[in-house]
């Protein structure tokens, strides 16, 4: 696996890296809409479900 970015995760449904994603953001676990990011398995999640599974954001 070769990224040009390093730790930077791409968006399962576009492969997009998050800033450039113009997918529909929302929490794939809880459907929530605030604070989403994207996170190393390619969906996006809220805050409080990133810290429930353990995932972490691309910063
Ligand atoms: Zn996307
Ligand atoms: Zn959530």
């Amino acid at each position: 696996m070769t990224t040009t970015t390093k730790n930077k995760y791409h968006c399962m449904q576009c492969d997009m890296t998050e800033d450039k994603c113009d997918c529909e953001k929302y929490c794939c676990s809880c459907q929530g809409q605030v604070d989403i990011r994207l996170c190393s398995d390619g969906l996006y999640y809220c805050p409080p479900c990133r810290q429930a599974c353990g995932y972490k954001v691309s910063d």
